[in-house]
Protein backbone atom coordinates (compact mmCIF):
# COMPACT_ATOMS: atom_id res chain seq x y z
CA UNK A 1 0.00 0.00 0.00
CA UNK A 2 3.18 1.99 0.50
CA UNK A 3 2.78 3.59 -3.16
CA UNK A 4 -0.27 5.00 -2.08
CA UNK A 5 1.04 6.93 1.02
CA UNK A 6 1.36 9.95 -0.62
CA UNK A 7 -2.53 10.08 -2.40
CA UNK A 8 -3.99 9.55 1.07
CA UNK A 9 -1.99 11.75 3.19
CA UNK A 10 -2.90 14.22 0.53
CA UNK A 11 -6.42 13.63 0.39
CA UNK A 12 -6.34 14.38 4.27
CA UNK A 13 -4.70 17.43 4.13
CA UNK A 14 -7.08 18.93 1.38
CA UNK A 15 -11.06 18.50 3.02
CA UNK A 16 -12.89 18.60 -0.10
CA UNK A 17 -15.01 21.42 0.92
CA UNK A 18 -11.62 23.64 0.71
CA UNK A 19 -11.26 25.26 -2.90
CA UNK A 20 -7.78 24.84 -3.79
CA UNK A 21 -5.59 27.02 -1.40
CA UNK A 22 -1.84 27.35 -1.66
CA UNK A 23 -2.69 24.85 -4.84
CA UNK A 24 0.32 24.98 -7.20
CA UNK A 25 -0.85 26.34 -10.34
CA UNK A 26 -0.65 24.49 -13.72
CA UNK A 27 2.17 24.75 -16.09
CA UNK A 28 1.60 24.93 -20.02
CA UNK A 29 4.65 23.15 -21.35
CA UNK A 30 7.64 25.36 -22.80
CA UNK A 31 8.57 25.06 -26.45
CA UNK A 32 6.71 22.01 -27.58
CA UNK A 33 5.87 21.26 -30.83
CA UNK A 34 2.83 19.86 -32.71
CA UNK A 35 3.12 16.33 -31.36
CA UNK A 36 2.09 17.39 -28.17
CA UNK A 37 -0.36 19.53 -28.81
CA UNK A 38 -1.94 16.67 -30.65
CA UNK A 39 -1.75 14.72 -28.12
CA UNK A 40 -3.41 17.32 -26.01
CA UNK A 41 -6.55 17.58 -28.25
CA UNK A 42 -6.59 13.75 -27.83
CA UNK A 43 -6.70 14.07 -24.54
CA UNK A 44 -9.88 16.88 -24.10
CA UNK A 45 -11.77 14.47 -26.03
CA UNK A 46 -10.91 11.27 -23.97
CA UNK A 47 -9.44 10.14 -27.13
CA UNK A 48 -5.68 9.52 -25.96
CA UNK A 49 -4.36 5.82 -26.27
CA UNK A 50 -4.76 4.38 -22.65
CA UNK A 51 -1.11 4.00 -21.64
CA UNK A 52 1.55 6.69 -23.20
CA UNK A 53 5.00 7.12 -21.79
CA UNK A 54 6.56 11.01 -21.57
CA UNK A 55 10.35 10.73 -22.86
CA UNK A 56 13.11 13.33 -21.83
CA UNK A 57 15.79 14.53 -20.15
CA UNK A 58 16.53 15.23 -16.75
CA UNK A 59 14.94 18.25 -15.45
CA UNK A 60 13.69 18.41 -19.06
CA UNK A 61 10.25 18.83 -18.53
CA UNK A 62 8.65 15.64 -18.15
CA UNK A 63 6.43 15.91 -15.62
CA UNK A 64 5.03 19.64 -16.55
CA UNK A 65 4.07 17.82 -19.76
CA UNK A 66 2.76 15.08 -17.59
CA UNK A 67 0.68 17.35 -15.50
CA UNK A 68 -0.99 18.94 -18.60
CA UNK A 69 -1.79 15.91 -20.37
CA UNK A 70 -3.65 14.44 -17.20
CA UNK A 71 -5.42 18.00 -16.80
CA UNK A 72 -6.23 18.21 -20.50
CA UNK A 73 -8.10 14.66 -19.81
CA UNK A 74 -9.86 15.63 -16.43
CA UNK A 75 -10.50 19.39 -17.05
CA UNK A 76 -14.24 19.96 -17.05
CA UNK A 77 -14.24 22.90 -18.41
CA UNK A 78 -15.73 24.36 -21.93
CA UNK A 79 -13.74 26.99 -22.58
CA UNK A 80 -11.14 25.42 -24.71
CA UNK A 81 -11.79 21.95 -26.47
CA UNK A 82 -8.65 21.93 -27.54
CA UNK A 83 -6.40 22.52 -23.99
CA UNK A 84 -6.95 22.41 -20.52
CA UNK A 85 -8.37 25.56 -18.86
CA UNK A 86 -5.24 25.64 -16.28
CA UNK A 87 -7.41 27.98 -13.97
CA UNK A 88 -10.27 25.26 -12.54
CA UNK A 89 -9.98 23.70 -9.40
CA UNK A 90 -9.68 20.20 -10.95
CA UNK A 91 -6.55 21.90 -13.28
CA UNK A 92 -5.04 22.91 -9.72
CA UNK A 93 -5.38 20.00 -8.13
CA UNK A 94 -3.67 17.78 -10.61
CA UNK A 95 -1.43 20.74 -10.41
CA UNK A 96 -0.31 19.98 -6.80
CA UNK A 97 -1.18 15.93 -7.20
CA UNK A 98 -4.17 16.35 -5.27
CA UNK A 99 -6.72 15.03 -7.26
CA UNK A 100 -8.70 12.25 -6.07
CA UNK A 101 -9.03 10.61 -9.81
CA UNK A 102 -5.11 11.08 -10.11
CA UNK A 103 -3.05 7.74 -8.76
CA UNK A 104 0.63 8.45 -8.12
CA UNK A 105 3.29 5.45 -8.23
CA UNK A 106 6.87 7.30 -7.61
CA UNK A 107 10.68 6.24 -5.90
CA UNK A 108 10.95 7.02 -2.50
CA UNK A 109 11.53 11.35 -2.50
CA UNK A 110 12.98 11.72 1.92
CA UNK A 111 13.41 9.69 4.38
CA UNK A 112 9.96 9.08 5.78
CA UNK A 113 8.92 7.12 2.25
CA UNK A 114 12.19 5.37 2.60
CA UNK A 115 11.52 4.18 6.26
CA UNK A 116 8.09 4.14 6.81
CA UNK A 117 6.46 3.10 3.46
CA UNK A 118 8.95 1.13 2.84
CA UNK A 119 9.78 2.63 -0.82
CA UNK A 120 13.10 2.35 -2.70
CA UNK A 121 15.14 4.91 -3.89
CA UNK A 122 16.28 3.33 -6.71
CA UNK A 123 12.99 1.44 -8.06
CA UNK A 124 9.50 1.42 -8.35
CA UNK A 125 8.51 -2.21 -6.66
CA UNK A 126 5.98 -4.94 -8.00
CA UNK A 127 4.03 -4.23 -4.59
CA UNK A 128 3.56 -0.64 -5.71
CA UNK A 129 1.99 -1.24 -8.76
CA UNK A 130 -0.16 -4.66 -7.33
CA UNK A 131 -1.31 -1.73 -4.80
CA UNK A 132 -2.12 0.72 -7.60
CA UNK A 133 -4.06 -1.59 -9.34
CA UNK A 134 -6.27 -2.67 -6.14
CA UNK A 135 -7.27 0.85 -5.87
CA UNK A 136 -8.46 1.17 -9.65
CA UNK A 137 -10.09 -1.89 -9.23
CA UNK A 138 -11.80 -0.77 -6.11
CA UNK A 139 -12.36 3.07 -7.13
CA UNK A 140 -14.98 3.95 -9.41
CA UNK A 141 -14.38 6.78 -11.78
CA UNK A 142 -15.38 10.17 -10.40
CA UNK A 143 -14.94 13.21 -12.75
CA UNK A 144 -14.23 12.58 -16.60
CA UNK A 145 -11.59 9.85 -16.33
CA UNK A 146 -8.90 8.43 -13.59
CA UNK A 147 -5.32 8.30 -14.39
CA UNK A 148 -2.33 6.30 -13.12
CA UNK A 149 0.56 8.47 -13.17
CA UNK A 150 4.00 6.28 -12.68
CA UNK A 151 7.15 8.65 -12.21
CA UNK A 152 10.59 7.23 -13.32
CA UNK A 153 8.88 4.37 -15.11
CA UNK A 154 12.19 3.00 -16.53
CA UNK A 155 13.24 2.47 -13.15
CA UNK A 156 10.54 -0.30 -12.17
CA UNK A 157 11.50 -3.71 -11.58
CA UNK A 158 10.93 -6.52 -14.17
CA UNK A 159 8.49 -7.71 -11.60
CA UNK A 160 7.02 -4.63 -11.64
CA UNK A 161 6.91 -4.10 -15.07
CA UNK A 162 5.18 -7.46 -15.97
CA UNK A 163 2.49 -6.76 -12.87
CA UNK A 164 1.84 -3.64 -14.77
CA UNK A 165 1.24 -5.43 -18.37
CA UNK A 166 -2.08 -6.66 -16.72
CA UNK A 167 -3.21 -3.03 -17.09
CA UNK A 168 -1.68 -2.04 -20.06
CA UNK A 169 -4.18 -4.78 -21.49
CA UNK A 170 -6.94 -4.30 -19.87
CA UNK A 171 -6.93 -0.49 -18.14
CA UNK A 172 -10.74 -0.46 -17.44
CA UNK A 173 -13.30 2.34 -18.41
CA UNK A 174 -12.00 5.63 -18.80
CA UNK A 175 -8.47 5.08 -17.10
CA UNK A 176 -5.19 6.20 -18.46
CA UNK A 177 -1.88 5.30 -17.90
CA UNK A 178 1.42 8.30 -18.28
CA UNK A 179 4.69 7.01 -17.57
CA UNK A 180 7.56 9.12 -17.16
CA UNK A 181 11.14 7.70 -18.31
CA UNK A 182 14.05 9.10 -18.73
CA UNK A 183 15.65 6.05 -19.98
CA UNK A 184 12.58 4.51 -22.10
CA UNK A 185 14.79 1.78 -23.32
CA UNK A 186 15.24 0.12 -19.72
CA UNK A 187 11.67 -0.51 -20.21
CA UNK A 188 10.51 -4.14 -21.38
CA UNK A 189 9.94 -4.52 -24.86
CA UNK A 190 6.22 -6.30 -23.99
CA UNK A 191 5.46 -2.06 -22.24
CA UNK A 192 6.81 -0.53 -24.59
CA UNK A 193 5.16 -2.14 -27.30
CA UNK A 194 1.82 -1.21 -25.73
CA UNK A 195 2.74 2.87 -25.14
CA UNK A 196 2.38 5.62 -27.02
CA UNK A 197 5.81 7.38 -26.93
CA UNK A 198 6.01 11.51 -26.36
CA UNK A 199 9.07 12.66 -26.76
CA UNK A 200 9.47 16.10 -24.54
CA UNK A 201 11.42 18.79 -26.92
CA UNK A 202 14.71 19.86 -25.63
CA UNK A 203 14.64 23.81 -25.62
CA UNK A 204 16.29 26.23 -27.71
CA UNK A 205 18.89 28.50 -26.44
CA UNK A 206 17.29 31.52 -26.74
CA UNK A 207 14.41 30.06 -25.28
CA UNK A 208 16.12 29.12 -22.24
CA UNK A 209 17.96 32.18 -21.76
CA UNK A 210 14.81 33.62 -21.92
CA UNK A 211 13.21 31.84 -19.24
CA UNK A 212 15.82 31.58 -16.38
CA UNK A 213 16.20 35.15 -17.36
CA UNK A 214 12.56 35.63 -16.08
CA UNK A 215 12.56 32.95 -13.21
CA UNK A 216 15.83 34.11 -11.52
CA UNK A 217 16.24 37.84 -12.07
CA UNK A 218 19.68 37.65 -10.66
CA UNK A 219 21.09 34.86 -12.55
CA UNK A 220 23.08 37.52 -14.64
CA UNK A 221 26.69 36.22 -14.21
CA UNK A 222 25.69 32.63 -14.03
CA UNK A 223 24.01 32.52 -16.82
CA UNK A 224 26.28 31.64 -19.41
CA UNK A 225 27.78 28.94 -17.13
CA UNK A 226 23.90 28.09 -16.83
CA UNK A 227 23.17 27.51 -20.70
CA UNK A 228 26.09 25.25 -21.60
CA UNK A 229 25.42 22.45 -19.01
CA UNK A 230 21.68 22.58 -19.30
CA UNK A 231 21.34 21.52 -22.88
CA UNK A 232 17.99 21.87 -23.77
CA UNK A 233 16.31 21.89 -19.97
CA UNK A 234 14.33 24.19 -18.63
CA UNK A 235 15.12 22.35 -15.11
CA UNK A 236 18.91 21.44 -15.43
CA UNK A 237 19.64 25.46 -16.29
CA UNK A 238 17.53 26.47 -13.24
CA UNK A 239 19.22 24.14 -11.36
CA UNK A 240 22.39 25.74 -12.38
CA UNK A 241 22.07 29.07 -11.30
CA UNK A 242 21.19 27.76 -7.59
CA UNK A 243 24.10 28.47 -5.19
CA UNK A 244 25.16 25.33 -4.45
CA UNK A 245 25.38 24.02 -7.92
CA UNK A 246 27.33 27.29 -9.21
CA UNK A 247 29.78 26.24 -6.20
CA UNK A 248 30.05 22.68 -7.14
CA UNK A 249 30.30 23.86 -11.39
CA UNK A 250 33.03 26.05 -10.48
CA UNK A 251 34.42 22.96 -8.35
CA UNK A 252 34.18 21.08 -11.73
CA UNK A 253 35.89 23.60 -14.22
CA UNK A 254 38.56 23.93 -12.05
CA UNK A 255 39.66 20.43 -11.78
CA UNK A 256 39.42 19.98 -15.87
CA UNK A 257 41.87 22.74 -16.01
CA UNK A 258 44.57 20.76 -13.93
CA UNK A 259 43.67 17.21 -13.42
CA UNK A 260 47.55 16.63 -12.28
CA UNK A 261 45.60 18.24 -9.03
CA UNK A 262 42.62 15.73 -8.68
CA UNK A 263 42.52 14.60 -5.25
CA UNK A 264 39.60 12.25 -5.68
CA UNK A 265 38.44 11.94 -2.13
CA UNK A 266 38.11 15.07 -1.40
CA UNK A 267 36.61 16.12 -4.02
CA UNK A 268 34.19 13.49 -3.97
CA UNK A 269 33.32 15.11 -0.20
CA UNK A 270 33.26 18.12 -1.56
CA UNK A 271 30.69 17.38 -4.02
CA UNK A 272 28.28 15.54 -1.51
CA UNK A 273 28.65 17.94 1.24
CA UNK A 274 26.06 19.05 3.20
CA UNK A 275 23.55 15.67 1.96
CA UNK A 276 22.57 14.70 5.12
CA UNK A 277 20.20 11.85 3.80
CA UNK A 278 20.75 9.47 1.12
CA UNK A 279 18.45 10.68 -0.63
CA UNK A 280 20.20 14.18 -1.14
CA UNK A 281 23.30 12.51 -1.57
CA UNK A 282 21.98 10.24 -4.69
CA UNK A 283 20.88 13.55 -6.12
CA UNK A 284 24.06 15.70 -5.11
CA UNK A 285 26.20 13.08 -6.88
CA UNK A 286 23.95 13.18 -9.71
CA UNK A 287 24.33 16.59 -10.46
CA UNK A 288 28.05 16.64 -9.70
CA UNK A 289 28.41 14.09 -12.67
CA UNK A 290 26.02 15.79 -14.75
CA UNK A 291 28.07 18.90 -14.41
CA UNK A 292 31.33 16.29 -15.04
CA UNK A 293 29.85 15.32 -18.07
CA UNK A 294 28.36 18.58 -19.49
CA UNK A 295 31.75 19.99 -19.59
CA UNK A 296 33.50 16.79 -20.83
CA UNK A 297 31.26 17.03 -23.60
CA UNK A 298 31.67 20.29 -24.26
CA UNK A 299 35.22 19.83 -24.48
CA UNK A 300 35.20 17.35 -26.92
CA UNK A 301 32.83 19.44 -28.72
CA UNK A 302 35.38 22.07 -29.21
CA UNK A 303 38.00 19.76 -30.03
CA UNK A 304 35.78 18.37 -33.08
CA UNK A 305 35.96 22.00 -34.34
CA UNK A 306 39.65 22.29 -34.63
CA UNK A 307 39.57 19.03 -36.13
CA UNK A 308 36.89 20.03 -38.88
CA UNK A 309 39.51 22.75 -39.79
CA UNK A 310 42.39 21.92 -42.30
CA UNK A 311 45.31 22.49 -39.64
CA UNK A 312 43.41 20.52 -36.66
CA UNK A 313 44.79 17.67 -35.39
CA UNK A 314 44.20 17.78 -31.83
CA UNK A 315 43.10 14.50 -29.46
CA UNK A 316 40.08 13.93 -28.01
CA UNK A 317 41.79 11.95 -25.53
CA UNK A 318 42.08 11.59 -22.20
CA UNK A 319 38.40 13.59 -22.41
CA UNK A 320 36.35 10.55 -23.98
CA UNK A 321 37.64 7.98 -22.31
CA UNK A 322 36.98 10.59 -18.97
CA UNK A 323 33.10 10.59 -21.02
CA UNK A 324 33.03 7.39 -20.17
CA UNK A 325 33.86 7.09 -17.32
CA UNK A 326 31.78 9.11 -15.84
CA UNK A 327 29.06 7.64 -18.14
CA UNK A 328 29.69 4.46 -15.95
CA UNK A 329 29.54 6.35 -12.91
CA UNK A 330 25.79 7.31 -13.77
CA UNK A 331 24.90 3.42 -14.15
CA UNK A 332 26.91 2.81 -10.93
CA UNK A 333 24.77 5.18 -9.33
CA UNK A 334 21.83 3.38 -10.43
CA UNK A 335 22.78 0.20 -9.05
CA UNK A 336 22.58 1.29 -6.19
CA UNK A 337 26.24 1.85 -4.81
CA UNK A 338 27.02 4.42 -2.46
CA UNK A 339 27.18 7.51 -4.01
CA UNK A 340 30.73 8.46 -2.18
CA UNK A 341 32.42 5.39 -3.61
CA UNK A 342 31.14 5.96 -6.95
CA UNK A 343 32.37 9.65 -7.20
CA UNK A 344 35.38 8.59 -5.96
CA UNK A 345 36.50 5.67 -7.97
CA UNK A 346 35.56 7.69 -11.19
CA UNK A 347 37.37 10.75 -10.19
CA UNK A 348 40.46 8.34 -9.42
CA UNK A 349 40.04 6.70 -13.19
CA UNK A 350 40.33 10.08 -14.00
CA UNK A 351 44.15 10.47 -13.37
CA UNK A 352 44.86 7.82 -14.67
CA UNK A 353 44.89 9.99 -17.88
CA UNK A 354 46.28 12.50 -17.17
ZN1 LIG B 1 -9.40 23.29 -15.87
Amino acid sequence: MSGWQREGRSKAAAPTASPASAAARLSRPLGQGAQLAHEVRLARRLQLPHAVVVEGLRGGGKSTVLKWLTAALLCPSELDPDEPCGGCRTCSRVASDLHPDVHLVHRAQDEHDHKENKLSFYVIKVDQIRAAQEVLARHAVEGRARVLCIADADTMEEEAQNALLKTLEEPGEATFLLLEATRPEQLLQTVRSRVRRIRVLPLPPETLQEEISRRVPGAGQHLDAALAVARGSLGLGLLATTEQVVQLHDLVREMLVDPKQLRPVAMARAALEGARERRLEIDAARTFLWLLRAELQREIDALAQVEATPYGSASAEPWTTWLEQTLAAERDLQLQIPPEQVLTACLVSFRHGV
